[in-house]
Formats: C-alpha cells, structure tokens, sequence
C-alpha cells in the first residue's frame, strides 16, 4: 500500500533556499536516472521536498569535473583558498537564520540549538580552516652535511566524504573545510534523509567564489552511492563519519584501489560521577550529555556511571530534570527536545527499552513515544533505565537515542573498568574534584576525547575521533590537515664535492 504524505508547510523565510538537485560541477543537475526521494520533516512526517538521489553516472561526472578542477585548486595559493572559506563563514553568518530553519526542518534539531551551536560552530570551522590554509606548513630535516631534504605537504586529489544524519551542517563543514583548505576537491554524499542544509551550503560556496568543480554535493543511498565513491578507483581518499558496520564496508569497498581511509564511528560514552563531584553541575551536565540533540550522538553520554553513595539523590533530581524538558515542533523557539530524525530510527531507539525490560533493567524514566499532539512525529521521551550489568545489551550497544543507561560502581578501579567495557571509545566524562583521580582516569580510559566537568565540548582546533571499533583518524585542528595531505620528501644535492659513492668516482 502506497501511503500519501502530506506537504509539509515551509516557512517562508526558506524560499529559495531549499534545493533539490544534485550539485554538480558548479550547478545544480538532475539525477541521470530521474530518481527522487522525499525528505521528511520529523515533527509530523510530512514530505518537504523530493531529492534527486544520485546513481553512478553522477557520481562519475563529479568526480571527472572535481578531476579537471583539481590543478588549478591545489596550485592555487594557499591564501586565496583559504580567503573563499573566510568569505563563506561570513556568508554562513549572514544567512545564520535561514541556515538555521532549514537544519531544524529537516533533521529535528530544536531551533535554539540550530541557531546558538550548529550554524555557529559551522561558520568557525569554515573559518578556522580558511585561516589554516596558508599557515599549515612543511619542514626542513637536519640530514647529513652537503645535503638539503624539504617535506612539503601535498594535497591528495579528489577525496569522497560521506556524512551522517545526524549534524549534517556541522558534519559537513568538519569534513569539506580541512579538505578544501589543503587543496583537495572533494565529492560529499549527505544522508539521504537529511540533505537540505549540505546543498544549501553548496550554493553559498559558489557565491563565496568556489571554483566551478572543486565541491560535489550528491544525495544519494547509502548501498547506492555511498558504496561506490567508496569503491571508485579515483577517489584518493574515503573520510566517513556513520555507524560501525557501515564503517567495516567503507574498508572493505576502498581495498580496490588501497586509498587512504578516514572513519569516525559509533560511540557509548561513559559519563562518570564521583562522590566529591559538585551535583548541580554533574546533573546538568549529565543531561546535557545525553538529550541534546535527542542523544543523537556519537559521544552522547549515552552510560551515566555513579558511585553508589550519590546515585539515588542523584538520580532523583536527574529524572525531575528529565521529566521537565519541553518536547515540542522543532521550530518552536521555546521547545528544549525535538524528534528523532526518521521513524525508522524512532522505532530502533524504543525497542531497546523493549530489551532493557527482558534483561531485568528497570525504566525509571520516559520509555514511550509521546501522544497527542506529537503522535505523528519521530518523538521519543527522555528515557533513563537502570542496567542490571555493565554486560547488557543496553550498556553495550548504541541506542543513538535519548535513552540513558545508568549503572553504579564502589571503587575508581571499578568505575574505570566499566568505562573501558565496551568496544567503543570515543567520548567519555567524569565528574569530580579530586585533581589527582581526574588525571589518571583521563590518562586509563580507552577513549579518544576525555571531559572533565564538562561533556561534549569541541572546538575545531581540538582533536576529535576515537579509538577501538569507534574508528581512526582525527577530525580537526593540525591532525585533520594531515589526514588530507601526504608528506613528500624531495633531496638536493647542495654541496659540488658530494658525489654517489657507487659504483665509483667518476673519473
Ligand atoms: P550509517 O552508517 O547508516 O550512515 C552514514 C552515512 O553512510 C549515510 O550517508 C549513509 O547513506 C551512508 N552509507 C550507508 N551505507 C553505506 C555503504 N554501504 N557505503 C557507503 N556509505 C554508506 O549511519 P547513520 O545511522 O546515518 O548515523 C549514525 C551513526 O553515525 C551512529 O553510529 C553514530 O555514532 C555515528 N556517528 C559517528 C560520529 C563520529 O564522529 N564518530 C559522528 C556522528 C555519528
């Protein structure tokens, strides 16, 4: 049965600014095969617009065009480039509330967090990497007498990056900025339900004065397209940001052509807190960890681990706050939690709270999707469940979802185990005020970023990725432009009494 989805009703500041096309060699082109897919506004499931999803002729024209752009790209000074990421952050700022609108339409993010940290954090990152462009340098080796070796840094080509759902804005300016800034052209697929923002952006590159071909934005699937950027043989590099298992067949699919491989992965971060942690702060923060953005989050604070003398009055003001957070459309500035980004990923998240039951866990908080007005959308309550063991399944895997899995320890040495238990590391926290236990718990946790008082806290020159099944490479800052450059080391010969010593002198 074919189910008829209504149109959703646009707001009238984003005429203009909802694209449908794929972004081709500096336009915007149907998909070869005519192919469209509708994307959802989460609040009421209402179609927004019909996306052209790209196919492998589209792709193949994007690379061929990100190909012949690449020359004058990557020789290009490395001011001028970054001078046209400098001009879109300004550009990105200028449409801040348009910007802002489209992501909350399309992805669920309540508008307040659109407006103070998505688009604000993709207008630094543009310009973080539009100023590290020109400063972001090679070397000279201190080698043997009579010779001089230089490493210079070398863009690598044509990079695919494909991105997740879940900050398409964000993601996409952490992926394309470092790229584009070390010369690289770059051929981005969004996820197909959430591809409104990234074509946006592609328009507002062009006004900044992106060369025609240096940025390739396609929609497309996953299977579809995402697997062939991954496989093409004239892709230097894949840069991935998604699910583990998605991750296992990005390797899998780059191995033709052995290119370079960037993944940042699945997360269940632990958030620890001591019993000399200051609560008011622990509380928020916890909260903080784990609802914002609906948990939808890979270095969500997805494990909140307590010590056992503090875990009741804490859990009792931490379910009060979880309680009052306001559910809401999106776009109502007064709404604190919007909807998960597709009903699909809806129904993934509550039946752990079906799992959390059959493993003996006890729910003491949300584990439904709200009625009455909210019914149509993706909404899940803020939901907190006490594990049985830091074995279960809801202490293991990731929910991606605002369902937070509560477990206690009695000793540091017990606490640190369990935040090492899973094949994750990527985020975790810990709250306390002992200087010396913080230290050593950030130096044992198995984890690529650590929060001490604090959770979530990223900024484009700190270094960001994970460890274990949680992936590798690192996104920002001086880590990132190495990930998007190879070392190349050139000799010189500067001293005329230095000659090969084999065979022999030359006479
Ligand atoms: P996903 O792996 O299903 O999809 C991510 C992207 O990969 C989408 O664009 C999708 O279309 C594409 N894709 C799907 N199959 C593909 C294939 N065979 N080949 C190539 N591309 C393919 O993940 P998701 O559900 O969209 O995102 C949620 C996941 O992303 C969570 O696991 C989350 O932890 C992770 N994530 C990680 C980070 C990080 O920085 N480590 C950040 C955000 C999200």
């Amino acid at each position: 049965m074919t189910q008829t989805i209504a149109k959703s009703q646009i707001p009238a500041s984003l005429q203009g600014a909802i694209h449908t096309q794929l972004f081709i060699d500096g336009k915007f082109v149907n998909a070869e095969s005519g192919e469209t897919m509708a994307t959802l506004n989460p609040h009421d499931n209402s179609e927004i617009a019909q996306i052209a999803m790209a196919g492998h002729a589209d792709i193949d024209k994007a690379i061929h065009a990100a190909q012949r752009a690449y020359p004058k790209w990557s020789r290009m000074s490395a001011m001028d480039r970054g001078r046209i990421l400098l001009k879109l952050a300004d550009l990105i700022e200028a449409n801040a509330e348009q910007l802002a609108m489209l992501e909350s339409l399309d992805t669920g993010h309540p508008i307040r967090d659109s407006r103070i940290l998505d688009v604000p954090r993709t207008a630094v990152t543009y310009r973080y990497f539009g100023g590290m462009a020109d400063k972001f340098q090679g070397d000279v080796v201190p080698v043997e007498a009579g010779f001089l070796n230089y490493v210079s840094r070398e863009p690598l080509g044509v990079v695919g990056q494909v991105v997740p759902w879940n900050f398409p804005l964000m993601f996409t300016s952490w992926k394309m900025a470092p790229a584009l800034a070390a010369g690289n052209c770059v051929v981005l697929k969004p996820a197909e339900i959430t591809p409104l923002s990234s074509l946006r952006i592609a328009e507002l590159m062009a006004e900044a004065g992106m060369p025609d071909g240096v940025v390739n934005i396609l929609p497309g699937l996953g299977q579809v397209a995402g697997q062939y950027i991954a496989e093409h043989p004239e892709i230097a590099k894949i840069a991935f940001t998604g699910s583990t298992a998605t991750g296992r067949r990005i390797v899998q699919a780059s191995a033709g052509n052995l290119k370079k491989v960037q993944l940042e992965l699945g997360g269940k971060g632990a958030n620890i807190v001591f019993e000399d942690a200051f609560l008011p702060a622990a509380i928020n923060g916890a909260a903080w960890a784990i609802f914002h953005n609906q948990g939808q989050a890979c270095i969500a604070g997805a494990r909140l681990v307590l010590h056992e003398s503090i875990a009741e009055e804490f859990l009792e003001k931490f379910t009060a706050l979880a309680k009052s957070i306001r559910l809401g459309n999106p776009l109502d500035p007064n709404t604190e939690m919007g909807p998960l980004t597709s009903q699909m990923h809806r129904d993934r998240v509550l039946s752990y709270v079906d799992i959390a039951r059959q493993e003996g866990g006890e729910v003491l908080s949300g584990g439904k999707a709200p009625g009455g007005d909210l019914s149509a959308g993706c909404y899940v309550e803020p939901t907190i469940v006490r594990a049985k063991s830091t074995h279960d399944r809801i202490a293991q895997e990731e929910v991606f979802g605002p369902f937070v899995t509560v477990l206690t320890f009695k000793t540091d040495e017990e606490a640190l185990a369990i935040a090492n238990s899973t094949e994750y590391g990527l985020g975790a926290g810990l709250w306390t005020r002992n200087l010396q236990r913080a230290h050593l718990m950030a130096r044992e946790i198995k984890s690529g970023m650590v929060w001490i008082n604090c959770y979530k806290r990223v900024n484009p020159g700190s270094p960001f990725g994970g460890v274990g099944q949680s992936g590798y490479g690192r996104e920002m800052g001086f880590d990132v432009m190495r990930e998007y450059t190879q070392a190349k080391s050139v000799w010189v010969n500067i001293d005329a009494q230095i000659v090969p010593h084999y065979p022999r002198p030359a006479k």
